[in-house]
């Protein structure tokens, strides 16, 4: 049996009316279509501008699509705008609270929003969990931005959606916080939740998601696993420290770039496709100098992001 999908995107288009006369409509979503498989947590990854925020918006029912289509939970969200609803929960990119509530309120009001009798609730049980407890009491706008953040999760699960949405959740955040939130989000997706989230962190994306999918210019470039992701990129680099000042760089063909980086430190790009490290330090060897440190790092995530998405 196969498990349907958390979320369905089928050739969404979205354009934006134009900010000014004369001026053209900006083509937010050139037709990205994406499965969102239940059970992971999933990277949305692309550069500012990108249409992550325009993606998740129209999930969210904030931004209406231009055309093409979304389920979320099996719900389409055009024709049963209802359910769709109830099976996600978002955290929008942009804090808003009004500033007269206190964080039990908050969560009280969301749960009365939709519909959850008083005794169902899960405002302690949320407050909790996001270590917001001692402040239920506190005004949303004594809050630091960390624990406006965490109120905002807390609100995004108040009627128990299998989906949770986080969008750049960790732009501007310290690393204390986002270490916070990861594990929060690490604790809600082990109990079950299905996490997507967006970030234009690279770092962010590989640490936290099994499943990532690029989108540059409003277009999907890359959805894959993020092992598969990583193993995308084809470039390697070694350093190479030899006995001796080097006299330029050593560039061969089996090279992509040879960079001297300190008098006796040389830095050596290569295609793993086209040569080994071995084959690299034995051109290296053949122009007269002894190696006496080795040091190779393996491709990672910016590797791939850069391939794919282009120099700039
Ligand atoms: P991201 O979240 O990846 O940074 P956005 O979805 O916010 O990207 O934006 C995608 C593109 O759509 C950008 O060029 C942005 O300027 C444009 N855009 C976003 N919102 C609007 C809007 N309300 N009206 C017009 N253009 C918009
Ligand atoms: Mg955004």
């Amino acid at each position: 049996m196969v498990t349907p999908p958390a979320i369905r995107i089928d050739n969404l288009v979205k354009e934006y009316a134009p900010p000014g006369p004369g001026e053209p409509p900006k083509l937010a979503l050139k037709g990205v279509s994406v499965d969102v498989p239940q059970g992971g947590i999933f990277g949305l990854l692309g550069p500012n501008g990108a249409g992550k925020s325009t993606l998740i918006n129209i999930l969210a029912g904030l931004v209406t699509k231009t055309s093409g289509s979304a389920e979320i939970w099996g719900f389409d969200i055009t024709d049963n705008p209802r359910n769709a609803k109830r099976s996600i929960g978002i955290v929008p990119q942009e804090i808003v609270f009004d500033p007269f509530f206190t964080p039990f309120e908050v969560l009280e009001n969301q749960g009365g929003f939709y519909g959850i009798p008083k005794a169902e609730r899960r405002s302690e049980e949320l407050l909790k969990a996001v270590r917001l407890w001692d402040k239920r009491d506190a005004y949303a706008r004594t809050l630091s931005g960390g624990m406006k953040r965490r109120l905002l999760i807390a609100k995004a699960m108040v009627h128990s959606p299998p989906i949770l949405v986080l969008d750049e959740p960790t732009a501007g955040v310290d690393v204390e916080l986002r270490r916070q939130l990861w594990e929060l989000v690490t604790d809600l997706n082990r109990e079950g939740v299905t996490v997507v989230l967006t970030t234009h962190y690279l770092e962010e994306a590989e640490q936290l998601c099994d499943r990532i999918a690029i989108i540059d210019h409003g277009e999907l470039i890359a959805d894959k696993p993020t092992g598969e992701l990583i193993g995308m990129a084809r470039e390697k680099i070694v350093t190479v420290t030899v006995d001796k000042d080097l006299g330029g760089p050593i560039m061969e063909e089996a090279f992509v770039r040879a960079e001297v980086i300190e008098p006796r430190k040389l830095e050596i790009t290569y295609d793993r496709d086209k040569a080994s490290a071995g084959q690299v330090l034995s051109i290296v060897q053949s122009h007269g100098y002894s190696i006496e440190d080795v040091t190779t790092r393996e491709a990672d995530l910016e590797d791939v992001f850069v391939q794919l998405t282009g120099p700039g």
